[in-house]
C-alpha cells in the first residue's frame, strides 16, 4: 500500500515545454473543410497574408491535386513572397505531390491513415501497403527538396506497435516531422501527453499535434502534445474545421504565453481582425463568449467586477483587452450598482448624488430585467431624463419607512442596491461553482 499521496505521482519530472514551438495554420485546408464552409480565392489570399501578418510560421494552403481554384490559389499564396513556410496537403501519392511542387510550395503534408479501421475499411489494404506507400510519397518529395510532414490519419486510434513502426519509416525515408491527428477528438490530455512522449522517446522524430474539438479538448490536448515534446501544432483562426472543429489559433497561443509562459513571438494583437475576417469569409459568427477574441471577454455589468476593473484590471484580467484587438466596455443592466452608475453618467457630464443614483439603479435595474439585456448608453441617458424628476420628489419626500403603500422607499431601495453589491462580492470571494461567475 502507497504511504502517501507522492506515491501516486510519476517517477519523473513533470512535462515541460522545451520549445521552441511552431505554429502551422491549416484554417486554408481544415478550416475549409468545415461542411458548408467555401472561401473564395480573394478571401484565401487575405486570411494568408493576415496570418502572414500575425506571425504564424507556417500555412497549410490547401490541396492542389484537386486541381482548379484550389490549385491556382495555393500557386497564388506561394508567389506571395509571405515570410511563412507555406505547405500544401497531398495524399501519399507521387500525383498528388507534383501537383503540389507545380505550386512552388517548400513544404509539402502527405497524409495516410495509420488506425487499422482506416486501413481496412476505408482504404481496403494492409499495413504492409500503407508502409510502402509512405515510404514512396517521402523519398519522391525529398527528392524535389521541400520540406515534409507525414500526416498519421487517426493516430489516436491506430495500435502503438504500428504507429511507431509508422513514424519510423517515415524518418528513414527522410520525412522532416510526423503529424499526430487525432482525426476523432477523442483524446483527453493525459492519454495525448502519453502518445505523444512515447513517440518521441521510441522514434526521435520531430511531431506536429492536429487535434480536433469533438470533447471540447482541441487546445487542451495540443498543449499536453507540447509537453511532451511536440514542437510543431496546427490550429485555425477561430477553431474552425471539421465536425466541431480545431484548435485554435488565437486560445493556443495565449494559453502557451499566459499558462505556460511561452511567447511564440506572435502579433496577437491582430487577432480579433483576423478572427472577424474569417468569421465573415466562413460565415460561422464569431460567439460573443467565445475564449480569447469573443466580444463579451472584457465587458462588465457586474458592479463588484465593474469598480475594480476600473481601479486594477489586472483583478479581472489575465491580458489586456488591447493584447488581442478588443476593447474594454462597461454596461448597465441587472447586475449593475449605484457606483459604476456614477461613474457612468459623470462620462456624459452628469452629477449624480448617491441617494439619486441608489434610486436610479433600482429602475435601470428593473428596465434590464423587463428587456431581458443591459442598456445602452442612450437608453441610460433617457432613463435619467425621463425618471430624475420623479426620482427627486420621491427623495423630497423622505424616508417614508412605516408607511403602508406599495412603493419602495429610499432606504429599501438602498438596502437593495447595497444587497446585490454584497452578493456580487461574495460572488467573487467565493468564485466557485455560481452562474454569474467567469473566473
Ligand atoms: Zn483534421
Amino acid at each position: 500500500m502507497r504511504e502517501n499521496f507522492a506515491g501516486f505521482l510519476l517517477q519523473r519530472p513533470a512535462g515541460t515545454i522545451a520549445g521552441p514551438v511552431h505554429i502551422d495554420d491549416t484554417t486554408l485546408r481544415d478550416g475549409e473543410q468545415t461542411a458548408g464552409v467555401v472561401f473564395a480565392n480573394e478571401e484565401k489570399l487575405r486570411i494568408a497574408k493576415l496570418l502572414d501578418e500575425v506571425g504564424v510560421h507556417q500555412i497549410e494552403a490547401g490541396i492542389p491535386t484537386m486541381g482548379g481554384a484550389e490549385k491556382e490559389a495555393v500557386t497564388q499564396i506561394a508567389a506571395m513572397d509571405l515570410n511563412c513556410s507555406i505547405l500544401a496537403w497531398n495524399r501519399a501519392v507521387i500525383a498528388d505531390i507534383k501537383a503540389s511542387l507545380d505550386c512552388g510550395v517548400d513544404a509539402v503534408a502527405i497524409s495516410m491513415s495509420a488506425s487499422d479501421i482506416h486501413i481496412e475499411h476505408k482504404l481496403r489494404q494492409s499495413r504492409e501497403w500503407v508502409l510502402d506507400s509512405v515510404k514512396r510519397a517521402v523519398v519522391f518529395a525529398k527528392d524535389h527538396n521541400v520540406y515534409v510532414s507525414v500526416n498519421a490519419e487517426d493516430a489516436s486510434r491506430a495500435d502503438m506497435e504500428f504507429l511507431l513502426a509508422f513514424a519510423r519509416t517515415a524518418r528513414e525515408a527522410g520525412a522532416d516531422r510526423v503529424r499526430f491527428c487525432d482525426t476523432l477528438g477523442i483524446l483527453d490530455p493525459f492519454s495525448t501527453f502519453m502518445k505523444i512522449k512515447t513517440l518521441i522517446d521510441v522514434v526521435g522524430i520531430d511531431v506536429e499535434m492536429h487535434t480536433h474539438n469533438d470533447f471540447g479538448m482541441a487546445t487542451a490536448n495540443a498543449i499536453a502534445g507540447i509537453k511532451a515534446g511536440a514542437s510543431y501544432v496546427n490550429t485555425t483562426v477561430n477553431g474552425l474545421g471539421e465536425r466541431a472543429g480545431n484548435a485554435a489559433l488565437e486560445e493556443l497561443a495565449m494559453a502557451l504565453k499566459y499558462i505556460e509562459g511561452m511567447k511564440l513571438g506572435l502579433r496577437t494583437g491582430k487577432f480579433r481582425e483576423l478572427s472577424e475576417y474569417v468569421a465573415a469569409a466562413s460565415n460561422r459568427p464569431i460567439p460573443t463568449w467565445k475564449p480569447i477574441v469573443g466580444a463579451n471577454l472584457f465587458v462588465y455589468e457586474c458592479e463588484n467586477r465593474a469598480n475594480a476593473t476600473m481601479v486594477d484590471p489586472s483583478t479581472y484580467e489575465v491580458f489586456s483587452p488591447e493584447s488581442v484587438g478588443l476593447t474594454r466596455r462597461y454596461v448597465y443592466g441587472k447586475y449593475s450598482g449605484a457606483h459604476s452608475l456614477k461613474a457612468k453618467f459623470k462620462e456624459h457630464d452628469i452629477e449624480l448624488t448617491d441617494d439619486e443614483a441608489a434610486i436610479l439603479t433600482c429602475r435601470v435595474r428593473s428596465k434590464s430585467v423587463a428587456l431581458k439585456r443591459s442598456l445602452f448608453d442612450d437608453e441610460l441617458i433617457d432613463t435619467y431624463r425621463s425618471e430624475i424628476g420623479s426620482v427627486r420628489e420621491e427623495l423630497e419626500g423622505g424616508d417614508r419607512s412605516g408607511d403602508d403603500g406599495d412603493v419602495p422607499t429610499v432606504t429599501a431601495m438602498r438596502d437593495a442596491v447595497a444587497a446585490m453589491e454584497a452578493v456580487t462580492a461574495t460572488n467573487a470571494v467565493a468564485a466557485q461553482g455560481e452562474v454569474n461567475d467567469e473566473s
